[in-house]
């Protein structure tokens, strides 16, 4: 076996492991549509460097038009891949097309005989085709990795690209009807299939390091996030709590927690059943979300308990959020299935400025806060009054309630208002 012949099988071999690596993936649930086209591009790129291989050997049409169509074929289904992979649409048609036209193209060259045209066709397609990818991963990647990182993959490709248009460039300085291609003595042939092999190698790793980019990024959502609403889960928040807790402790810089406990929110799973909970749920979490500015923070405490961090946040302001938040979720009600379900809330507001106060402590004022706005009434906000003022509860009027409305977690029809 020749050197040339080794080095084609190896990327053949190279090929083989990434096309079930990209299976298994896909398999795996990995990206799933993305993984599956890469383990078709590793596929038919094994069939073309296994034919571009077997030159000498079979007939000039297969490995010479077929080789080089099949390459071309990989390199633009590892576009498709990156576009699955980012989500944005791609089209088959146009691909398709011109992989009709290349071959048509291919076979008339070799029907006169021009061989060395053929590598050159199929060189500088081959890096048209992969400087394209290049900028398509740059491009399509940028929102979700950043100009650096989307650049940085981009990288191989592209480097790739370039070999193949320097290669196409050389060979036009020296066209050989007689046959200026890879062919089993050349020390060229085993130079450009080691590139290839490298080169291959690199793009693979490259695009199953985004692939494990994506999971991990992923994986440190959910850990951090509630999986109903999207707002941080209590996780997250209690880390807040220690970090806002560290910078009072040093700094003295206050903060205001605010805990936010649907009203009566089990008569809605009861009444309306439980997907309609979680649906009020969501519009309470997105109204609150909406409310509030960074770095102010909202998180799911549990259940159908929200719990608001506010920053540097004296007590009348996070008394006017509070009431603010009040009518917000008063006046937004849920649709689901053809009925507005309206919620009300309570808010226990507590302050931390007392560097003194532990955490726990001030978790209890809070809950006291809440606990005495359900007692009170619900639909309202109270004020934990801090440590040193024990006993003294301040209590902001409670809003009034607009004598319009239903009573908590009523359902009005909407068929006069049908959902889009
Ligand atoms: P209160 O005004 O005193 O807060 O009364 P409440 O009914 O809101 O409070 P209670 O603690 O009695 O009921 C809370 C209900 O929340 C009970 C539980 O089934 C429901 N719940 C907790 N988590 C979820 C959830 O993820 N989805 C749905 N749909 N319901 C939930
Ligand atoms: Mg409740
Ligand atoms: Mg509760």
């Amino acid at each position: 076996m020749s050197s040339t012949h080794a080095v084609f099988l190896l990327i053949g071999l190279q090929q083989a492991v990434f096309c079930l690596m990209w299976s298994a993936l896909a398999w795996f649930g990995l990206s799933r549509r993305a993984s599956t086209t890469w383990a078709v591009t590793a596929l038919v790129v094994t069939v073309g460097v296994m034919l571009i291989a077997q030159r000498g050997h079979i007939h000039s049409w297969l490995t010479y038009v077929l080789g080089n169509a099949a390459l071309l074929a990989g390199i633009l289904l590892l576009r498709h891949g990156v576009q699955r992979f980012a989500h944005v649409g791609s089209s088959w048609r146009r691909d398709v097309l011109i992989l009709t036209v290349v071959m048509a193209v291919l076979t008339a060259l070799r029907d006169m005989g021009r061989y060395d045209l053929i590598v050159l066709t199929g060189s500088t397609l081959l890096g048209l085709a992969m400087l394209h990818v290049g900028w398509v991963v740059a491009r399509s990647l940028r929102e979700e990795l950043g100009n650096r990182l989307a650049l940085a993959c981009a990288l191989p490709v592209t480097l790739l690209g370039l070999a193949f248009i320097g290669r196409a460039a050389l060979l036009s300085q020296a066209l050989d009807p007689a046959g200026a291609s890879i062919n089993a003595s050349s020390a060229a042939s085993v130079t450009i299939g080691t590139g290839f092999f490298v080169g291959l190698l690199a793009l693979n790793l490259n695009v199953l390091a985004l692939v494990i980019a994506r999971l991990v990024q992923r994986l440190h959502h959910l850990s951090a996030h509630d999986g109903l609403t999207g707002l941080y889960n209590r996780r997250t928040i209690e880390q807040q709590l220690t970090e806002q807790d560290r910078l009072l402790q040093r700094h003295g810089t206050p903060y205001a927690l605010l805990s936010v406990d649907i009203d009566h929110f089990k008569q809605v799973n009861d009444r309306h059943g439980h997907p309609a909970g979680d649906a009020v749920l969501r519009t309470v979490a997105s109204t609150l979300r909406g409310a509030l500015h960074a770095p102010q923070v909202a998180a799911r405490a549990g259940g159908e308990e929200f719990w608001l961090l506010l920053p540097h946040t004296g007590h009348s302001s996070a008394m006017a959020l509070a009431q603010h938040l009040l009518a917000e979720v008063r006046a937004q009600p849920t649709v689901t299935q053809g009925t507005a379900v309206r919620v009300t809330v309570s808010i226990g507001v507590a302050m931390a400025d007392d560097a003194q106060e532990s955490q726990e402590a001030l978790m209890q004022r809070l809950d006291a806060a809440l606990y005495a706005a359900k007692l009170q009434g619900r639909d309202r906000a109270v004020w934990a009054p801090p440590p040193h003022q024990r006993g003294a509860t301040i209590t902001p009027p409670a809003p009034p309630t607009p004598p319009a409305l239903p009573p908590p977690a009523a359902a009005t029809p909407v068929a006069t208002h049908p959902l889009p």
